[in-house]
C-alpha cells in the first residue's frame, strides 16, 4: 500500500473518510480540525500527497503558491483578518508533524502567544 492509498488527508480529499469540508477546488480542500486548538481552526490540505515541506520539488511551485493563497481567501471570506490569526506549517516529527500529509493550520478566534509550545 503506497503512502497515499493510507492517508487520512488523501482519504478525506477523495471522499473515503468524512471531514467538515469548509473550502474545496480541483488542487484543495479545507477542513475542520477535528481537535481544534482554537475558536477557529482549519486545514487547507492540498490534494495531491506530499509528506513534508521538505518533499516539494520545483514541479510544485504554482501548487504551493496557491497554497498559502487558498489558506488567506479562507481566513479573509470569514473576515479573520480583521483580528489576525496564525498560520502554522510543522514539519517532521520533532516540529511537531503528525500526519504525513502537508497541510496548513489556519487558527484564529484566542490570542496566540511566541514563542509556539
Ligand atoms: P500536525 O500535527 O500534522 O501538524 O496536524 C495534524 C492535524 O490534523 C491535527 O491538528 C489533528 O487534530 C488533525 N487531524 C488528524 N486526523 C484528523 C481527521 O481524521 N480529521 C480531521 N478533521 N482532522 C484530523
Ligand atoms: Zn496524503
Amino acid at each position: 500500500m503506497d503512502a497515499a492509498q493510507d492517508c487520512i488527508f488523501c482519504k478525506i480529499a477523495a471522499k473515503r473518510t468524512q471531514a467538515s469540508i469548509v473550502y474545496e477546488d480541483d488542487l484543495f480542500v479545507a477542513i475542520e480540525d477535528a481537535s481544534p486548538q482554537a475558536p477557529v481552526h482549519i486545514l487547507v490540505i492540498p490534494k495531491k500527497h506530499i509528506s513534508e515541506i521538505k518533499d516539494i520539488t520545483s514541479g510544485d511551485e504554482e501548487l504551493i503558491k496557491k497554497w498559502f493563497w487558498v489558506a488567506v481567501q479562507v481566513a479573509s471570506e470569514r473576515g479573520l483578518d480583521k483580528a489576525g490569526y496564525r498560520t502554522v506549517v510543522n514539519n517532521g516529527a520533532g516540529g511537531g508533524q503528525t500526519v504525513g500529509h502537508i497541510h496548513i493550520h489556519l487558527l484564529s478566534g484566542r490570542k496566540f502567544s511566541w514563542p509556539p509550545g
